[in-house]
């Protein structure tokens, strides 16, 4: 039995090898998990890897178990790993093919090792903490935010680690992987950004963000587009309460009472639109968009903040909401607060819950004064729940172009934009300290698959898993050859 397995790990090998130095991966499979008749390529490992991933829950606060299974992963491959923090069941942690000491510049690949809570697990075709692999898919919370793409970066950077302990590569590459992103990263990236440039040498960081969509309306229907993310929108939380002391059985109270009023305050704050606001990024994104589609749309496009122009952007905003996102700030009422009264007794406090998301030329003070002004009671108190940090955007520079390039290689008709990302992210904790920051899940997302992030049914395809480690491995070794543009350096890279 020896020899047969022997030989079976041989040709593994060899099979592994030969996708090292072509980078051509073979399409795909689909596969059930655990079937042994299919071959193992990079993608199949990978999807493997991933459904182990998802089997360890990891809500915020909880993602020890789940992080100490990537630092196995990670060692296990020969990375140098560099614990940051290790508290009260959350981890922060870097794996690098260099270690850090060696203050190597450092491409550093960031991902979250939380996911939100699997509620409603009834509505799970498969159940959320299986990691079930079927259909080419991977299922399971966590399969795409953000599980997928830390397996993805790693199977891009575990190409390096041989060439890494051959030759002296110029760059060092890092995985980053930290908690609590999902609750605002205090206990996670707050934590890793305080000595960043120290610590780490970045120079760049390449996390969650743009994608590549297909049939976007607003677009030319046969294009598809990738979005690089350069800034996102700040995040704050808002409470707003109101309490009136008045009976407490219903069938008597009088016409003024906490409920009503905090309701009648939330329908004039949700009836109005915000306003659409260009920012720079947006614009920057516009103007790319326009260059690279051409014609008289490509024109109108290219020039869409013109006065004349705004009917047709006020139209498209209206009917797109992924437009209305990077266009205007967002108030969402996320939740009403329970008080477990019976259906005949009048509660004395009405709580609500606003998510908010603004654009970065606005502020938390901003938001806090439009949603007074909304309001216009001075009984409903508003209060700060929770704020993001400041938010900065990067210019696109040679990253930018590396990583647009490494996208064209994977999807050829694809155009490739600067965009800023409609939510908030840890990547804003990381353009505070100065370098450049690009998000970027490189793989081609459907509406359905957005649908499903922090909902029922997530899951990842196999082909997205196998462009992501593409696209990734393209950037790094043109990155690594592109340093010191010499024969022997080429040489390195084909090894
Ligand atoms: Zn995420």
């Amino acid at each position: 039995m020896w020899h047969v397995t022997r030989i079976k790990t041989i040709i593994q090998n060899l099979l592994l090898i030969s996708l090292i130095v072509t980078t051509n991966f073979t399409s795909a499979q689909p596969f059930e998990k655990k079937t042994d008749f299919v071959p193992e390529s990079t993608t199949t490992i990978a999807a493997e890897m991933l459904s182990d991933y998802i089997q360890i829950p990891s809500e915020s606060g909880n993602e020890k178990e789940a992080g100490q299974f990537l630092i196995d992963k990670c060692l296990q491959k020969g990375l140098n790993i560099q614990t940051i923090s290790d508290s009260s069941g959350s981890l922060n942690f870097a794996a690098s093919i260099y270690p850090l000491d060696l203050k190597k510049p450092n491409i550093i690949f960031l991902n979250h090792i939380d996911a939100v809570q699997a509620k409603n697990v009834s509505d799970w075709t498969y159940p959320p903490y299986q990691g079930k692999i079927t259909d080419n898919k991977v299922w399971g919370r966590g399969s795409f935010d953000n599980k997928g793409l830390a397996i993805t970066q790693l199977s891009a950077i575990e190409k390096f680690i041989q060439q890494a302990r051959n030759y002296d590569l110029p760059y060092n590459i890092t995985l980053l992987c930290v908690s609590d992103e999902e609750t605002g990263g205090l206990n996670g990236s707050a934590i890793v950004a305080k000595r960043f440039n120290e610590s780490f040498t970045p120079a760049v960081v390449i996390g969650e963000g743009g994608s590549g969509v297909e049939n976007i309306k607003f677009f030319p229907s046969h294009k598809t587009f990738f979005g690089i993310s350069v800034a996102e929108k700040g995040f704050l939380w808002l409470k707003l309460s109101c309490r009136i002391n008045t009976d407490g059985h219903a069938s008597v109270v009088g016409n003024d009472y906490a409920i009503k009023r905090l309701v009648t305050g939330l329908y004039k704050l949700s009836n109005k639109r915000q306003p659409i606001r260009m920012s720079a990024e947006t614009h920057k994104m516009f103007k790319s968009i326009g260059e690279n589609f051409g014609g008289l749309k490509g024109f109108a496009i290219k020039h869409i903040n013109w006065y004349v122009f705004r009917p047709f952007l006020r139209h498209q905003v209206k009917e797109n909401p992924e437009l209305e996102s990077i266009l205007c700030n967002k108030i969402t009422i996320s939740n009403l607060k329970e008080n477990n009264t019976s259906t005949n007794q009048n509660a004395q406090e009405a709580i609500a819950m606003l998510d908010c998301r603004y654009l970065p030329e606005s502020s938390p003070d901003e938001i806090v004064a439009t949603v007074k002004k909304r309001l216009n009671d001075s009984i409903i108190h508003i209060s700060i729940v929770r704020k993001g940090p400041l938010q900065y955007s990067t210019t696109p520079e040679f990253f930018f172009d590396e990583l647009k390039n490494a996208i064209k290689r994977t999807f050829k008709s694809a155009e490739v934009s600067p965009v800023m990302f409609p939510a908030s992210n840890d990547n804003s904790y990381y353009r505070a300290a100065g370098c450049p920051v690009y998000g970027l899940n490189p793989m081609i997302v459907s509406s359905g698959q957005i649908k499903a992030i922090h909902n029922a049914n997530e899951y990842i395809d196999l082909d997205d898993i196998e462009n992501g480690i593409n696209v990734f491995t393209n950037f790094l070794q043109s990155v690594q050859k592109s340093y010191t543009p010499t024969d022997s350096v080429s040489t390195i890279i084909q090894q």
